[in-house]
C-alpha cells in the first residue's frame, strides 16, 4: 500500500512560508527539555524545509494549558533544544495569533525558523475554532503536519488550518502511516502482535482488530486479569479492570482464526513497589495478599518463541510492571525477542517504548511509533483526523507559483 496522500516532498516550497504542525510534547524537568525523542523524530521534515528554502513557523501544544497562558508550559525550553539541535537560532513567538505574532513573520527568510508558543494557550485549538484556524494559515503558505501523535484529534492546528491552506503530509507523519497501516493490512505472516499494559478498555478496540487480521495476540500486563476475572480466575489483589469487555473479547477470539494466547504462569508481589515480598507462581490464581505484577517465566519464554517465528511483530504494552526491577523480566524478554527477531518490528505506546529504551534495545526495532493514542486508533482502523484533512496525492497544488 501506498502512502494516499501529498507528502511535503513533492511541495513546491522555495520563497514560501510553511506552517508546521509538530508533536513537540516532550517531558520538561527543571526548565529544560528531559527528552528529545520528538524533537529529533521532527528533523528530517525541519531540515528538508530549510534546504529547499522554505521559511519556517512551527507550531506544537504542550501539556494541558486549559485555554490560557502558563509560563511553566512556555515553548521556549522546546525552542532552545531545537536550535542546538540545528545549529541555528530558532525564536519563539510571545503568543500564537496576530498580535502577538507579525502577521509578515517579520523578515522571515529561508531556511529561518520561528515557533509559536504554546497552541494551547488559545483555547479555540482544541475547539477547532474556525477562526483561530484562519487566523493560523494567513502566517503561512502552505501547510504541513508531521504532529502523528496529535493527528487523532481534530483541533485547530491538525484538521481546522487545512481548510484554508493547501495541506502536506510531514516525512514523519506519512512514514508512521505507512508502517501501521501495512502492519494491519499487509504484514509478513505469520503476525504475532503483543499486547500488554494497564487496562483492557484502552486497548480493546486493538486486540479486536488483531483478532480479525493476526495470526496470533499474546496478553500479557495488568490487562490479563481482566481476562481470568471473566473466565472466573481468582486474581486476588491484582490490577483488574474491563471484565466484560475481555469477557466479549474471548468469546470473539472462540470464533476467530487467530490465537488468543494469555500467560500460564505469573510473578507476585505483595504491592505495588521494588521492595516488597515477591514470588513465582506456576499457574495463573492469584492467592489473596498478592497481586500478579509480571508475567512469569514460561509465559516469557512462549511469547519470545512466538515472536522469534513471526514476519511481522506488534508490540504495544509492557508485560508487567517493568519500572520495578523485580517485576521487569517479562517484558525484558519481550523486548530481547522483539530486538532478535528475523521479522519486521513494530513497537508503540509511550511506556512500551520507554522500557525498549531502559533495555537499550530502540535501535534494534525496525519502528518505533512516537504517537500513543494516534498509533493505537489508527490500528483500530479509525480514520486520524490530522491525516484525513491532508491533500490527497493525486490532487497536489498547481505549482507554478
Ligand atoms: P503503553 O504506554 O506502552 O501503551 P500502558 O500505558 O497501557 O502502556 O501501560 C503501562 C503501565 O502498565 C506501566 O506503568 C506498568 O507498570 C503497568 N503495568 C503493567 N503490568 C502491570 C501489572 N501486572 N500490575 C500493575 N501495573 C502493571
Ligand atoms: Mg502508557
Amino acid at each position: 500500500m501506498s502512502f494516499a496522500k501529498a507528502s511535503v516532498r513533492d511541495a513546491e516550497v522555495k520563497g514560501r512560508r510553511v506552517l508546521v504542525r509538530v508533536d513537540f510534547n516532550v517531558p520538561l524537568a527543571e526548565g529544560e527539555v528531559a527528552d528529545d525523542t520528538r524533537i529529533r523524530a521532527a528533523l528530517p521534515t525541519i531540515e528538508l524545509l530549510r534546504e529547499r528554502g522554505a521559511a519556517l513557523i512551527l507550531m506544537s501544544h504542550l501539556g494541558r494549558p486549559k485555554g490560557k497562558p502558563d509560563p511553566a508550559l512556555s515553548l521556549a525550553p522546546v525552542a532552545k533544544r531545537l536550535g542546538e539541535l540545528l545549529g541555528t537560532q530558532v525564536k519563539l513567538a510571545p503568543g500564537v495569533i496576530e498580535g502577538d505574532v507579525d502577521l509578515t513573520c517579520g523578515a522571515l527568510g529561508p531556511g529561518d525558523v520561528l515557533m509559536l508558543e504554546n497552541l494551547r494557550f488559545e483555547p479555540g485549538e482544541t475547539k477547532n475554532d474556525p477562526k483561530l484556524a484562519e487566523n493560523l494559515a494567513q502566517l503561512g503558505d502552505l501547510y504541513v503536519n508531521d504532529a502523528f501523535g496529535a493527528s487523532h484529534r481534530a483541533h485547530a492546528s491538525t484538521a481546522g488550518v487545512a481548510d484554508y491552506l493547501p495541506a502536506y503530509a510531514g516525512l514523519l507523519l506519512e512514514r508512521e502511516v505507512t508502517e501501521l497501516t501495512r502492519v494491519v493490512e499487509s504484514p509478513q505472516r505469520p503476525l504475532v502482535v503483543v499486547l500488554g499494559g494497564a487496562k483492557v478498555s484502552d486497548k480493546v478496540g486493538v486486540i479486536d482488530r488483531f483478532l480479525e487480521v493476526a495470526d496470533k495476540v499474546l496478553i500479557g500486563g495488568a490487562m490479563c486479569f481482566g481476562f481470568f476475572k471473566a473466565q472466573g480466575i481468582e486474581t486476588g489483589n491484582s490490577l483488574v479492570e474491563g471484565v466484560e469487555l475481555a469477557g466479549e473479547a474471548l468469546e470473539r477470539a472462540k470464533q476467530s482464526d487467530c490465537e488468543l494466547m494469555l500467560p500460564v504462569d505469573l510473578v507476585l508481589g505483595r504491592e505495588f513497589s521494588a521492595d516488597t515480598e515477591h514470588k513465582e507462581s506456576d499457574g495463573v490464581e492469584v492467592p489473596e495478599g498478592w497481586m500478579g505484577l509480571d508475567v512469569g517465566p514460561k509465559t516469557a519464554s512462549a511469547y519470545a518463541q512466538a515472536v522469534s517465528e513471526a514476519g511481522t511483530v506488534l508490540w504495544n504494552g509492557p508485560m508487567g510492571a517493568f519500572e520495578l526491577e523485580p517485576f521487569a523480566a517479562g517484558t525484558r524478554a519481550v523486548a530481547e525477542a522483539v530486538a532478535a527477531a528475523p521479522g519486521t518490528t513494530v513497537v508503540g505506546g509511550g511506556d512500551s517504548v520507554a522500557a525498549l529504551n531502559q533495555f537499550g534495545l530502540e535501535d534494534k526495532v525496525d519502528w518505533v511509533s512516537t504517537g500513543g493514542g494516534a498509533s493505537l486508533e489508527l490500528l483500530e482502523g479509525k480514520e486520524l483526523p490530522g491525516v484525513e484533512a491532508l491533500l490527497d496525492a493525486e490532487e497536489e497544488e498547481e505549482t507554478d507559483v
